[in-house]
């Protein structure tokens, strides 16, 4: 038997994490790694954050599971929270950010087919988007190597230039149910979406009566500098999707949507035996205690400014390594002129600094929302000795 044990679906490096001290990792070998991937924008309180291990040994020492065929207290209680702070109504609640979007799809096709309009099924979607990995999520994403082996597609999916609002406009049809966008793409390259984008994708939705459901998986709970994205653009979405950030490393997602965009979402129609266990609800109470208030948002958006600037002083000196710098918060694209991945190797490899390679030669600068001074201190010094020592691999 030549397979291994763990499904070889993922391409794992060399670097074998075993221990988290904030914003470090601790590999097998006991080397330390600066941590700017964040379990890819998950761990946003960093690794053993005190108020988040506290919950979660309480609410394992008092109740993890039970079924959703009983009143949830735990859940009520975070749903309200988010209700509070957001532009939704409801919530439902999940384990990953696929769950979330495949939840907000199902809403998006409720909201028509249960007043009667069964033809209205189809989702624009975004090129270069990513959704997640089940069927649903996959079809929604234009990206062919997502799809290899894997047909057919589910129906229903039409993909525009991200960014392009006459496409969009164009794309709509009788069929058409609604949009389904990232605000700020994350594994597509740190590409944030305009304003005049964005506000266009709200007119044409409340003109043709169309559902705008929002992507933030990667980009919601505070990382982006407000709890959600859309709060920068002063639109209102119709549903958003949320997961990654929001457990702070425990799998936690939610579909927020307004009572009218939820329209179609009654008793029977949806479901998930461990979504919202209290558990999951402990963790998601944690995070919030930290994030969302003025001065943890505040500070993430200072602290996103300071990497940026240091960031845009120093590709000067690489004109031939970097092209640009982008993002909102402390979700920051750095645009390489190279692709990307070998340059993400050469940091975790020669230099222990952890990012994330992303679409469009982008390296994704992702740390926890919880970094001091002296991490970007230490970032810097490790992405410039690894600029300094790198030698751009010959292209094959
Ligand atoms: C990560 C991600 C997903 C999928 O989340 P999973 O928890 O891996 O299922 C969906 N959308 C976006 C924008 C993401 O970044």
């Amino acid at each position: 038997m030549s397979i291994t044990p763990l499904m070889p679906v993922y391409p794992r490096c060399g670097f074998r994490p075993v221990r988290g001290e904030h914003c470090h990792l601790i590999g097998e070998d006991g080397a330390r790694y600066l941590d700017f991937a964040s379990g890819i924008a998950v761990n946003i309180l960093g690794h053993s954050h005190p108020g988040l291990i506290g919950a979660i040994q309480r609410q394992a020492e008092t109740l993890m599971h039970v079924s959703n065929l009983y009143g949830s207290p735990q859940g009520e209680k975070l749903a309200q929270r988010l209700v509070d702070l957001t532009f939704a109504d409801t919530v439902f609640f999940t384990n990953s950010g696929a769950e979330a979007v495949e939840c907000a799809i199902k809403a998006v096709r409720a909201y028509h087919q249960s007043a009667g309009a069964d033809h209205r099924h189809e989702i624009i979607t975004f090129k270069n988007a990513f959704h997640g990995r089940t069927m649903a999520t996959i079809s929604a994403s234009n990206q062919d190597k997502m799809h290899h082996g894997f047909l057919p597609l589910l129906a229903g999916f039409k993909y525009v230039e991200f960014d392009d609002l006459e496409g969009a406009k164009a794309a709509i049809g009788p069929n058409t149910a609604g949009f389904l966008v990232e605000p700020i793409q994350g594994e597509g390259g740190i590409r944030v979406a305009s304003d005049a984008f964005m506000h266009g994708l709200r007119a044409l939705a409340d003109e043709h009566d169309l559902m705008l459901a929002l992507d933030e998986v990667q980009c919601g709970m505070a990382r982006s500098g407000t709890l959600y994205a859309y709060e920068q653009y002063g639109i209102v979405p119709d549903i958003v999707a949320t997961a990654k950030g929001i457990g702070g490393g425990f799998p936690l997602g939610a579909c927020l949507a307004t009572e009218k965009a939820a329209r179609g979402m009654t008793v029977g129609t949806h479901g998930s035996t461990y979504g919202g266990n209290p558990l999951a609800m402990a963790a998601g109470e944690a995070v919030l205690d930290a994030v969302a208030n003025d001065e943890f948002l505040a500070e993430v958006r200072a602290k996103g400014e300071r990497i940026r600037a240091r960031l845009e002083q120093f590709i000067g000196n690489y004109p031939d390594l970097f092209e640009l710098v982008r993002g909102r918060g402390l979700m920051i694209g750095l645009k390489m002129r190279p692709e990307s991945r070998p340059f993400v190797a050469h940091l975790r490899d020669n230099h222990q600094l952890l990012t994330v390679a992303a679409g469009d030669s982008t390296v994704r600068v992702i740390p926890p929302l919880v970094i001091d001074d002296s991490h970007i201190d230490e970032f810097m010094d490790k992405l410039s000795a690894g600029a300094a020592s790198y030698a751009v691999p010959v292209a094959a």
